[in-house]
């Protein structure tokens, strides 16, 4: 069901808004701490003043909120601390302001269940000489506020896919101003955003963050993420992660893991890249189990083979093939070198976990 029938957030008016966003603020700087709560899915925010502009997350102090109310912590003992590990430029209040991602710890300054970066980042500490880059393909789905997906007729359903996928027209897209915003909010931001396209279910969306070297991929990626709600909730609609959020004919929602090491990169790095794919077909299990938050529930709905993608119970690897759990693109094989790319991980995945798992199984063969 529905929480909201119309989007108050998007009905305000904008330019009233903006009056008082461009009224001087002197030398405080807003912080926007965000964080991953206890779905593993969904950001929370709340924002502190501080009185000169951080450069650097060590700057920032170490914060904390309610964990009742996120579902990380009971609440007789709620407290839960956050740890400032990246900042980047606020494109929504603009100036010096801040977003500030934040790992979360427990009272015990234990790691809660859903921070998955504190074992990522030691893992990317490990492999940093292999050089590992990575380059997520986010999938998404614009929702009304009623859940409907934007511009679907509310009544039925659009024509079958083929026109839509990196389509045109008023006929073809919806909301193409969402993502506009987006793309324009993730560069102001400082993310390494690479592009955006149109998808093959209308109202259906994907940009690329990468190439990202080591734990700043899952970084940049929940910063992203988190503009992409952001922008969405000034519009009045919804960014859904939804694997497959409409059942059907219709194409679900990936996180496409594009990878590379140094040796990949290099002259004749295709040899690299086939060990690398050897490697990852002795551990198709543990793999599944971190490409989605439910530990492959999520995607069972949506890697049936097909709808271009492959099963979720084998493990494939082909040139070009789009039905694989990965592929090699063409280009790669033309060029001797490159990157794989893992299409197995779901939209809703946790990017820590997904390059956490892709260079422990590659790299420290652990
Ligand atoms: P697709 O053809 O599968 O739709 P996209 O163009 O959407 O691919 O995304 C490709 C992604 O791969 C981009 O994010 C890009 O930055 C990333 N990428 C390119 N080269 C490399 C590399 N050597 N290592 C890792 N990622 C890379
Ligand atoms: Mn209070
Ligand atoms: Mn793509
Ligand atoms: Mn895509
Ligand atoms: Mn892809």
């Amino acid at each position: 069901m529905p929480s909201f029938t119309v989007s108050s957030s998007g009905q305000l008016d904008k330019t009233v808004l903006h009056k008082y966003l461009s009224l001087e603020q002197h030398s405080a700087v807003q912080c926007m701490y965000i964080w991953i709560d206890g779905t593993g899915e969904a950001m929370r925010a709340k924002t502190k003043t501080v009185m000169q502009e951080p450069k650097s997350p060590k700057e920032l102090p170490i914060w904390n909120f309610d964990g009742s109310s996120t579902y990380q912590a009971e609440g007789s003992n709620s407290d839960v601390y956050l740890y400032p590990v990246a900042i980047y430029q606020d494109p929504f209040r603009a100036g010096n302001n801040k977003l500030v991602l934040c790992e979360t710890y427990k009272y015990n300054k234990k790691p809660t269940d859903t921070n998955r970066r504190h074992t990522s980042v030691v893992v990317m500490e490990k492999a940093k000489d292999a050089h590992p880059w990575f380059g997520i393909e986010q999938e998404y789905t614009l929702l009304d506020i009623d859940s409907h997906p934007l511009g679907w007729p509310k009544n039925g359903f659009p024509g079958p896919q083929g026109p839509y996928y990196c389509g045109v027209g008023a006929d073809k897209v919806n909301g193409r101003d969402v993502v506009e915003a987006h793309y324009r909010a993730c560069m102001h931001a400082g993310i390494n955003i690479s592009g955006t396209n149109a998808e093959v279910m209308p109202a259906q969306w994907e940009f690329q963050v990468g190439p990202c070297e080591g734990i700043s991929m899952g970084d940049e990626l929940w910063a992203a993420r988190f503009l992409l709600h952001r922008t969405s909730e000034d519009f009045g609609v919804v960014a859904s992660l939804d694997p497959k959020p409409m059942e059907g004919d219709w194409n679900g929602a990936g996180a496409h893991c594009n990878y590379s090491t140094q040796a990949m990169r290099e002259p004749g790095g295709i040899g690299a890249i086939e060990v690398a794919i050897e490697k990852l077909s002795h551990h198709h299990v543990r793999h599944i189990k971190a490409y989605d938050p439910k530990e492959g529930k999520d995607n069972e709905r949506r890697l049936t083979g097909a709808h271009e993608t492959s099963s979720i119970h084998d493990f494939s690897a082909g040139v070009a093939n789009r039905g694989c759990s990965i592929r090699i693109p063409r280009n790669v094989v033309e060029d001797g070198c490159g990157y794989l790319e893992d299409r197995r991980p779901s939209s809703n995945c946790d990017p820590y976990a997904v390059t956490e798992v892709i260079v422990r199984t590659t790299v420290l063969e652990d």
